[in-house]
């Protein structure tokens, strides 16, 4: 039995009790209280997952994403201090799995230089879980040395994606992986796979779903721990989403399969509601909303960690984050950037402590 993690949270409950009163004698009585505890997160292969009164999972996994595939595509040079105040900000909010550095070469990605001083200065929090994106062994030692807890790999469902970007097949580029993986289990780090294009590709358009599973077989052939279907464009939509994702649980343990969307066409919150409904129970999202789409050039990036948050928070489903929190970390980092945080529910509760504060 695995679990991914655990997480402190706040419960309401009912009890009964007896009390001793100073000089006036002892009762008993009822009544109704608030207190904190810990638990345990998602728990895959246990069984049924427990459900909320209207069916939906009684609780899911927020993937923080945006310290990585967030600010990877920030045009602005963000420092490492910021990056690291970032994910100390998400640590204390009660993430359990941060995807907080890349470790591909500089020359590819500047941004993301800094990955191994920024593993190195986090202050951890035990049972969280920081994962890296790792594009070959070189990048595996480097994160393997800077202490991460999880490896992603990745491969795009789309042939045309795959060859025009790395200029080889879909099949190539996950073979490619292999002494990755095998790396990765042999220092014992979990091994998350990322499917890109799940839902469509800037070269070829539509995405078979049949296409998705072929790359999640493969993946899981590879030993991931987790596999996420990605929007890597947002340009799915519920009913598609309503085709790919049970292509993928077709290939791979629901409860270990991931939703990774993008609003770029504002339908990413929609797309996590139908995925829900689908049985996913794992969603990957960005503070702030961080982040951009390399193949639409001002397009917005990750589905905001806040609005995504409040949803849950709706919907009765508990996910073991402060959203107050994230509201801050959010609003941290946008202020750095010089905008407005690009989360609606973000923008909203912010606005609502000003008022608050100025009555
Ligand atoms: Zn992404």
């Amino acid at each position: 039995m695995a679990t991914y993690g655990t997480y402190t949270g706040t419960g309401t409950g009912t009890g009964t009790g007896t009390g001793t009163g100073t000089g006036t004698g002892t009762g008993t009585g009822t009544g109704t209280g608030t207190g904190t505890g810990t638990g345990t997160g998602i728990d895959a292969g246990a069984g049924p997952a427990a459900r909320t009164a209207s069916g939906f999972p009684a609780c899911v996994k927020i993937v923080e994403v945006g310290p990585r595939d967030g600010l990877q595509n920030e045009q602005q040079t963000i420092p490492a201090e910021i990056k690291i105040a970032l994910v100390d900000r998400l640590t204390a909010a009660g993430f359990v799995n941060i995807e907080a550095a890349s470790f591909v070469s500089p020359k590819w990605v500047p941004q993301m230089a800094t990955s191994t001083e920024v593993m190195a200065r986090i202050a951890r929090r035990p049972g969280v879980v920081y994962s890296a994106l790792v594009p070959n062994m070189k990048g595996f030692e480097a994160a393997a040395a800077a202490g991460v807890g999880e490896v992603v790999i990745f491969g795009a469902a789309s042939e045309a994606f795959s060859q025009k970007n790395i200029n080889c097949s879909i099949a190539e580029s996950i073979e490619r992986f292999r002494d990755v993986a095998v790396a990765a289990k042999a220092h014992g780090l979990r091994l998350r796979g990322s499917v890109s294009c799940a839902f469509g590709c800037p070269y070829q358009g539509a995405v078979a779903p049949a296409a998705v599973a072929d790359v999640v077989r493969r993946l899981r052939e590879l030993g991931c721990d987790e596999i996420d279907i990605a929007d890597t464009i947002g340009v799915a939509t519920p009913a598609l989403v309503k085709t790919v994702m049970p292509a993928a649980i077709g290939e791979f343990p629901v409860e270990r399969l991931s939703g990774h969307f993008h609003d770029t066409y504002g339908q990413a919150l929609a797309n996590i509601y139908a995925s829900l409904e689908a049985g996913i129970t794992i969603y990957h999202a960005s503070v702030a909303g961080l982040g951009g789409c390399p193949y639409a050039k001002g397009a917005t990036g990750n589905v905001a960690t806040e609005d995504v948050l409040y949803l849950m928070q709706g919907l009765g489903i508990d996910t073991g984050i402060d959203l107050d929190a994230v509201v801050d970390a959010g609003q941290f980092i946008s202020q750095f950037l010089g905008r407005a945080a690009v989360s609606r529910a973000g923008n909203a509760l912010a606005a609502k402590r000003r008022n608050a504060a100025a009555a």
